[in-house]
């Protein structure tokens, strides 16, 4: 099997001001650079009126910086949008798309977050796609049909590890404190990895990352299981300590 490293990518959501931001990745900034050979890559995606100072702050180093969403156009009458290139040019690396807050509030469709991934690759960077189901979903039995469904829809031509990652986030999951079993995880990590085949170019070197209420406290175990390529943590990825202490438990 490829070695997969490690991802851990922070989604600040609608967080922090600038000074907030700054001290922010200053410090995991610090920790990064004075780790021996970490095991794991760092990501921060603050939003995007942070993006410019934070990538200004990071030149150079080794944290890197994304996006939390982007239009699919690269530039035209969309007001209040951001595109990828647009991104790419404030040096980011990596944008999440599909996030079920942006599928819920924003009614992204799979279609939509296709477009949106095709256009981060076509921009040079890789496309975080987020599938994940609803509790009723998961209550129904239809937990791996959904996230295979949305796979298969938001998926576009030409990915590989090179320019995708998968987080597998169940919505029910995200900021509620709650978890699926691991044997949940690990078994929707497996289905997502099957799924792949068909989707992308070598699907064993693909990271899957799992995000949902990942914690110092239940990182370690999460990390640890087949197909758990990292994490896509959201309000753990808002202090130093704690988003270091889940890198660490890679
Ligand atoms: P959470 O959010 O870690 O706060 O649950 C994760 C996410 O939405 O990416």
């Amino acid at each position: 099997m490829a070695a997969r490293r490690k991802l851990i990518a922070g989604n600040w959501k609608m967080n922090c001001l600038r000074a907030e931001g700054l001290a922010l990745v200053g410090e995991l900034s610090r920790r990064l650079e004075s780790a021996k050979d970490p095991v794991f890559d760092m990501l921060v995606c603050p939003p995007a009126t942070l993006v410019a100072p934070v990538a200004d702050a990071l030149k150079g180093g080794k944290l890197a910086v994304g996006g939390q969403d982007c239009h699919a156009k690269e530039k035209g009458a969309h007001t209040g949008d951001v595109s990828a290139p647009m991104l790419k040019d404030l040096g980011c690396t990596a944008v999440i798309v599909g996030h079920s807050e942006r599928r819920q509030d924003h009614g992204e469709t799979d279609a939509v977050v296709k477009a949106k991934a095709t256009a981060v690759h076509v921009a040079h960077m890789t496309a975080i796609i987020c599938v994940g189901e609803t509790e009723a979903e998961r209550d129904a039995g239809k937990a791996e049909d959904v996230v295979a469904g949305q796979l298969r829809g938001s998926i576009p031509q030409g990915s590989s590890a090179a320019n995708t990652v998968i987080a597998y986030e169940p919505v029910w999951a995200i900021g509620t404190g709650r978890t699926p079993t691991n044997d949940d995880i690990a078994a929707m990590h497996a289905m997502i990895r099957r799924t792949l085949d068909g989707l992308v170019a070598h699907p064993e070197s693909v990271r899957i990352l799992y995000g949902g209420s990942v914690k110092p406290s239940n990182a370690v175990e999460i990390m640890a299981l087949a197909d758990v390529d990292g994490a896509l943590v959201g309000g753990a990825s808002l202090k130093a300590d704690d988003f270091w202490a889940i890198a660490e438990s890679c």
